[in-house]
């Protein structure tokens, strides 16, 4: 991409109505812009990182079995008012008419309808374990929506929803995706630890919240400090062990870890108080047990082996990848700007021309950008005529892992300078090894 023909509205000043840093910095990097209260469109780059953040999540969904569908952002009110939830749910819904008066509702969440999806075709305990998802916008109410796609009105949510025949199997669909979860935030440069948690409305029996330790977070979290260095479940984790998935959950809720909801001061008291962590954290998913909660009212079931019918048992699954993009800029930045995790990096590498219309360094930045993307590399070539200094601040700006500088000097005696965002180290090299260090 080259900069000159992209839409990247960097601001110069920071934005007075942003309280924590992401939301600046998500700013002030053209990411979002905010439509009206809580409500984003995501600009160029910050559309490019949502997207990289939902391919690693449906990467692990899928691995972990679940299955991609798309529902509507829109429901009836009617399933709504099966399942009991249509009084129950509150302000935070959004309710709507039809033209012919019907009640509809922006979905806040999809329990109802994927139950619906089940029930119109899964007759047989033959066809379970299932689990179904999807990525799609969501529209809570909130009272107080706040920094920035952190706390939005509208926001995206992968939600999973597992079907199975009896409660043993259901905890294991549980902890698939309690493994997923721990593989997908790692693989987004993230420590999330599971804590437990209160269901809320959703309800339920067994639920863990997934929280990244931050000091902008907006809960109050207690948990054991060697969750910090536990290990993450490897990419050949076998799904369908249920020992071994057994093994997984055990460990990872071996330790005290807790939202302020269910904390338990004896219990926390009861840990060594060297190892005692309380801080602040960013809720970045959320599981849940539910039972027959919605299979019940809604008539989910399936003939059993035994030749009778069973109520299903279900779980869901939620992450927010709305909320994970700031979330990940507040876990990794400094003092000039967002420092991506190569994982999600809007770009892999940024090629800064320090004096476009110079025929030698036109020539070299149009070479190494040819052959990285030739190399199947994101690149973004900053070829506009602003001054070196300004096309620097930008390229820390925007956080992009690796920057290739060229100047008239270096450029003269064949040379870029490659400058590594996180650590800010700077080597010189020849044009060539510039290349194959990342085509290799
Ligand atoms: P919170 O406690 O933060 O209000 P919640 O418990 O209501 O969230 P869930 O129903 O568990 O949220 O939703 C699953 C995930 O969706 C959350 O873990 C979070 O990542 C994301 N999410 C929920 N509400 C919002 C929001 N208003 N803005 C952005 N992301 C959200
Ligand atoms: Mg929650």
């Amino acid at each position: 991409m080259r900069l000159s023909r992209y839409f990247m509205p960097i601001l110069k000043e920071n934005p007075k109505e942003a309280e924590i840093v992401s939301h600046r910095l998500m700013l002030r990097a053209g990411m979002i812009r905010q439509q009206s209260q809580g409500i984003y469109s995501w600009l160029p780059l910050g559309k490019r990182v949502l997207d990289k953040v939902n391919a690693i999540i449906r990467d692990e969904q899928n691995r972990a079995g679940a299955i991609e569908l798309s529902m509507p952002t829109l429901q009836s009110a009617e399933l709504w008012q099966e399942s009991g939830r249509y009084d129950a749910y509150g302000k935070e819904m959004l309710r709507i008419k039809d033209r012919q008066d019907r009640p509809m509702l922006y979905g806040p969440t999809n329990e109802e309808m994927v139950t619906d999806i089940f029930r119109s075709s899964v007759k047989s305990y033959k066809d379970l374990p299932l689990n179904l998802y999807h990525i799609q916008l969501k529209f809570r109410d909130e009272i107080r929506p706040r920094f920035g796609t952190m706390r939005s009105r509208e926001f995206m949510m992968k939600d999973a929803y597992s079907f199975d025949l009896t409660r043993e199997a259901a905890e294991h669909s549980y902890n698939k995706m309690f493994a997923a979860y721990l593989r997908t935030f790692d693989r987004l440069g993230l420590r999330a630890i599971p804590m437990r948690a209160d269901t809320g409305p959703i309800g339920g029996k067994l639920s863990h919240e997934f929280i990244i330790l931050a000091d902008t977070g907006e809960s109050e979290v207690f948990c054991h400090k060697d969750f910090v260095d536990f290990d993450i479940p490897g990419e050949h984790t076998d799904f369908d062990s249920v020992e071994g998935l057994q093994a997984i959950f055990d460990k990872w809720t071996s330790l005290y870890a807790a939202t302020s909801e269910m904390h338990d001061e004896a219990a926390f008291n009861a840990v060594p108080e060297g190892d005692r962590l309380s801080a602040r954290g960013i809720e970045v998913g959320h599981i849940f047990y539910f039972g027959t909660k919605y299979s019940e009212p809604m008539g989910a079931k399936v003939q059993g082996p035994d030749g009778k019918e069973h109520f299903v048992h279900m779980g869901s699954y939620g992450i927010g990848p709305t909320r994970l993009v700031p979330a990940i800029i507040e876990a990794s930045h400094d003092d000039k700007g967002i420092i991506w995790p190569a994982s999600v990096a809007p770009f892999d590498i940024v090629v800064i021309n320090m004096k476009a219309g110079d025929q030698a360094c036109d020539d070299t930045c149009e070479l190494i950008y040819a052959a990285l993307t030739k190399a199947g590399k994101d690149v973004l070539y900053d070829d506009t005529d602003d001054r070196a200094g300004t096309k620097f601040a930008t390229a820390d700006l925007i956080g992009v892992p690796v920057q290739i500088i060229a100047g008239p000097r270096a450029v003269a005696n064949g040379e870029v300078e490659v400058k590594d965002r996180k650590t800010g180290a700077r080597e010189t090299m020849t044009i060539e090894a510039a290349i194959n260090r990342f085509v290799a």
